[in-house]
């Protein structure tokens, strides 16, 4: 299946590094550390981290990846959330690139072009 209007990224990372940026050209401020538990009442008031710090929350949005489900036990609300293992071949530098992605469903395998690479997703 090819999808002419389907979008991919090639290089990840410099969106992330670009959306920090504007987060906190707009005013936003990033804290690095390890959360170990939050502070409540009736709603969460701070998040606790490993190196002694509480930062105080009005809001806390939980988007730790794989973590996620662990953090949600810390809150006393278990999420049950699972991950899946994935398989992917990326070809280093190959002398083509290409400008869709296409998905292989029989084959349950997509490609794309990733920053230099070629990457194959099964
Ligand atoms: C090798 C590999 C290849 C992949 N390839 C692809 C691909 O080609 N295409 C695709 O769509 N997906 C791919 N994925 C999956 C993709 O990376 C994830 O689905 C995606 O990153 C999930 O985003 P997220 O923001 O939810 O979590 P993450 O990107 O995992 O971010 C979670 C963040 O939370 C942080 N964190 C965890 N616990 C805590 C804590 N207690 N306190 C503070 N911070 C914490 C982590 O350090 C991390 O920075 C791949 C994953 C892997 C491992």
């Amino acid at each position: 299946m090819l999808f002419p209007q389907n979008r991919s990224l090639r290089d990840p990372h410099r969106l992330v590094v670009r959306l920090a940026e504007a987060f906190q050209a707009l005013g936003g401020r990033i804290e690095r550390g390890e959360v170990v538990g939050f502070d409540r009442s009736d709603r969460i008031t701070a998040l606790r981290l490993t190196d002694g710090r509480s930062l105080a929350a009005d809001e806390v949005v939980l988007c730790a990846g794989a973590h996620t489900g662990r953090m949600s036990k810390m809150l006393g609300e278990p999420m049950p959330l699972e991950t899946e293992r994935g398989y992917h071949t990326q070809i280093m530098r190959p002398s083509i690139s290409m400008g869709h992605s296409v998905i292989w469903p029989t084959r349950r395998s997509q490609d794309r072009s990733l920053f230099h690479d070629l990457r194959d997703v099964r």
